[in-house]
């Protein structure tokens, strides 16, 4: 029931990360603030397809 997703600077549009997520908690899409090495800081990062 997890899934491949992929998170993208909402910023920049990097893909900076790639992760698991459980498809029955979060539905639709996650976003977490990580670190953006193209904007060298923390920005949110959203899940993409
Ligand atoms: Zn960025």
């Amino acid at each position: 029931m997890r899934v491949l997703v992929t998170l993208a600077c909402t910023e920049c549009k990097e893909r900076n990360y790639s992760t698991t997520k459980n498809k029955r908690k979060h539905p639709d899409r996650m976003e977490f603030r990580k670190f953006c090495p193209r904007c060298n800081g923390h920005r949110a990062h959203r899940e993409t397809k």
